[in-house]
C-alpha cells in the first residue's frame, strides 16, 4: 500500500458540495463531488448523538486554532472515499451548512453564518492533513480494521462490515440499520442495542447462523457478500420475533435481550396455550422469591412443554443465616432432649451419624415444603439438613 501526504487542502475547498442526508444520518460527498465521505464500509455518523458534543467539540478544536487529527483517503480511479475522518469531515459540513451550533467565548449559541468575519475565515481556511492511499482493496480494509484513532473503537460487527463490504451489506445496512424502520418499535420489545451501531444487525445474524461465534458471522457474511438481497436473514429474524410476540401476549421490560434466536429453535414447533403461559409468567413474576425475573419466561416454555421445574432459571430466594439459625437452634435442642441425630434425615437412618448433633457449618438450609410446590422461603417453612442429605434431597 502507498500512501501520500496531501498538505494545504482547506475545510472550505473539502466541505465544497458537501451534503448530509438527514434520513440515512450521513454526509454524502465533499471536495465537489470527488469525495465520497461514507463509503459502504463506514459506519453511520454519530457525532451528533447525545447532545452533539462531539460535533461540537470538532469546531471549537478548529476554532481555536488546534489540530483535529490526520485524514485518511483511499484513492479510487480518480475519485477518493474517506478511510478515516467520516465523523469530523461530517461535523464540519455539517456545520458550515448551519446545522448545529456551538457557543462562543461569552456563552452565546453561533452558528456559521452568525460568526464574525475573522472567525468564519478561519474555519473556511483552515489547513486539513490528508494520506492519500492507494493499495489493494482488501489490504487497505485491514489496515482500517486496525487504526481505530478516531475516539469511538469500532465494534466487531462495524470492522466485519468494513471487510465484507458489498451488495449484502448494503442491503442488510438499509433494514436493520435505518432508524426510520417502522418496524423498529416492535423490535425494540425484544432485541436490545444501538441501531446505528450495527448492534439489531449483529442479532440478527447471530440467530440466522444459530450462534454468536465471530467466526460463523463472518463466515455468512463472506458466503452471502455478493448477494442482491437479504430476505433470508430478514424473513428469519421477522419469524423469530413474530413468535416471541405471540408467545408473550404481556410486556415486561425483561423480555428484551433474551436470547430469542435459540428459544424460537427450541420451542416453536410446541403447541402453547398463549393464555396458560400469560397466567404462569404473571404469577411468577409476581412471586417475590423469584430473584431472576429474566429466567422466567424460559421457565415457563421449559415448564409448559415438557413438566420440567428448572428452577436454576429463576433463582429462588435462599434462606438467610437468621433463618437457618434459628432452625438450627430449634432442631438442636429437641434432638438432644431425644438423644437423637439434630439433621431429621440422619436420625432416620439407623448407623453412624443416627445420633450424631453436626455442627451449624456442617448443614445446610432446605424448605420442607418445596418452593416449586408453593413452600414459602420463610422461617416456619426452613429446615437444617447436614450437607450430604441436603444434597441429596435436592435444592427445592
Ligand atoms: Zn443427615
Amino acid at each position: 500500500m502507498k500512501a501520500t501526504l496531501l498538505e494545504g487542502v482547506t475545510v472550505e475547498e473539502i466541505c465544497a458540495g458537501f451534503e448530509y442526508n438527514e434520513l440515512e444520518g450521513k454526509g454524502l460527498f465533499g471536495w465537489n463531488g470527488k469525495l465520497t465521505i461514507q463509503p459502504e464500509y463506514q459506519r453511520n455518523y454519530l457525532y451528533a448523538e447525545g447532545g452533539g458534543e462531539k460535533e461540537k467539540s470538532v469546531i471549537n478544536s478548529v476554532l481555536q486554532g488546534y489540530p483535529i487529527g490526520l485524514l485518511y483517503f483511499n484513492k479510487v480511479g480518480d475519485r477518493y472515499e474517506v478511510l478515516d475522518g467520516q465523523q469530523r469531515i461530517t461535523s464540519l459540513g455539517r456545520y458550515l451548512k448551519n446545522l448545529f451550533s456551538v457557543k462562543d467565548s461569552s456563552g452565546k449559541p453561533k452558528f456559521f453564518d452568525s460568526l464574525d468575519e475573522v472567525d468564519h475565515k478561519k474555519i473556511l481556511q483552515t489547513p486539513l492533513t490528508i494520506y492519500i492511499c492507494e493499495g489493494a482493496e482488501l489490504e487497505i480494509k485491514n489496515w482500517f480494521k486496525t487504526i481505530n484513532i478516531v475516539g469511538i473503537p469500532l465494534n466487531k460487527q462495524e470492522i466485519s462490515n468494513s471487510i465484507y463490504s458489498g451488495s449484502f451489506v448494503t442491503l442488510a445496512k438499509e433494514y436493520f440499520s435505518n432508524s426510520q424502520n417502522t418496524r423498529l418499535q416492535i423490535w425494540s420489545s425484544y432485541v436490545k442495542g444501538n441501531i446505528k451501531r450495527q448492534e439489531i444487525l449483529r442479532t440478527a445474524l447471530e440467530w440466522v447462523v444459530k450462534s454468536s461465534a465471530d467466526d460463523e458471522v463472518d463466515e455468512y457474511m463472506s458466503l452471502h457478500r455478493a448477494d442482491e438481497n437479504v430476505d433470508e436473514l430478514k424473513n428469519y429474524f421477522e419469524k423469530v420475533i413474530a413468535w416471541a410476540d405471540e408467545t408473550f401476549t404481556e410486556n415486561y421490560s425483561e423480555l428484551c435481550g433474551l436470547e430469542w434466536g435459540r428459544l424460537y429453535e427450541e420451542y416453536h414447533e410446541t403447541d402453547f396455550d398463549v393464555k396458560e403461559i400469560a397466567a404462569e409468567v404473571k404469577k411468577l413474576y409476581y412471586d417475590e422469591f423469584v430473584t431472576n425475573k429474566r429466567g422466567i419466561f424460559e421457565y415457563v416454555l421449559k415448564f409448559l412443554s415438557t413438566g420440567e421445574e428448572d428452577t436454576k432459571l429463576l433463582q429462588v430466594r435462599l434462606f438467610g443465616n437468621a433463618e437457618k439459625r434459628k432452625a438450627y437452634d430449634r432442631q438442636t435442642k429437641l434432638a438432644k432432649s431425644e438423644n437423637i441425630s439434630n439433621c431429621p434425615m440422619c436420625a432416620l437412618v439407623k448407623g453412624q451419624n443416627s445420633k450424631k448433633i453436626w455442627k451449624l457449618n456442617e448443614m445446610d438450609a432446605d424448605h420442607v415444603t418445596a418452593w416449586s410446590k408453593g413452600g414459602a422461603t420463610d422461617e416456619k417453612n426452613c429446615q437444617v439438613l447436614c450437607k450430604y442429605h441436603n444434597r441429596f434431597k435436592g435444592n427445592n
